[in-house]
């Protein structure tokens, strides 16, 4: 069992698509483990794009992620990490076929709508920047055993 980090951007709070990317998670057999919004400050920005510090799109994605609020969900099941980057798309939505999250709402690689944890190790990390113990809940889903075997 694994659990991964995925944000809406702001791109995607704005354009009221947060319901809907709920939604194909939920759908798919993913568990909703925690969920809330908030704004990105500065110093959260550049922990959770440390990788990218050297890039020269480092400053428009700090820009970007602090412009407006996100939604934070913490998603767990069978390969969680690798489920979700698929359902996502690949990083550019001029790239990503149509199904994908990136591919159905977006045209732009700055404005992509979501994020979702590259890795196990850096799920967890990333879930650490983002929510407390507290807020991670652990609860039995009925009808989970019709999803996968429990
Ligand atoms: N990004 C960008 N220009 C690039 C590469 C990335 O604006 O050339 C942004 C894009 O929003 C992406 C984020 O930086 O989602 C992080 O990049 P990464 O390579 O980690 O892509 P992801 O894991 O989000 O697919
Ligand atoms: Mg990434």
């Amino acid at each position: 069992m694994e659990r991964t980090l995925v944000l809406v951007k702001p791109d995607g709070v704005q354009r009221a698509l947060v319901g809907e990317i709920l939604a194909r998670f939920e759908r798919r057999g993913l568990q909703l483990v925690g969920l809330k919004l908030l704004a990105v400050d500065r110093q959260l920005a550049e922990r959770h794009y440390a990788e990218h510090r050297e890039r020269p799109f480092f400053e428009a994605v700090i820009q970007f992620i602090t412009s407006s609020p996100v939604v934070a969900m913490a998603w767990e099941g069978p390969n969680a990490v690798g489920l979700v980057r698929t359902m996502m798309g690949p990083t550019n939505p001029a790239n990503a076929p149509s199904g994908t999250i990136r591919g159905d709402f977006g045209i732009d690689i700055g404005q992509n709508i979501i994020h979702g944890s590259d890795s196990p190790l850096r799920a967890q990390e990333e879930l650490a920047l983002f929510f407390s113990e507290a807020e991670l809940v652990s609860w039995e889903r009925s009808g989970s055993d019709w999803i996968h075997p429990v």
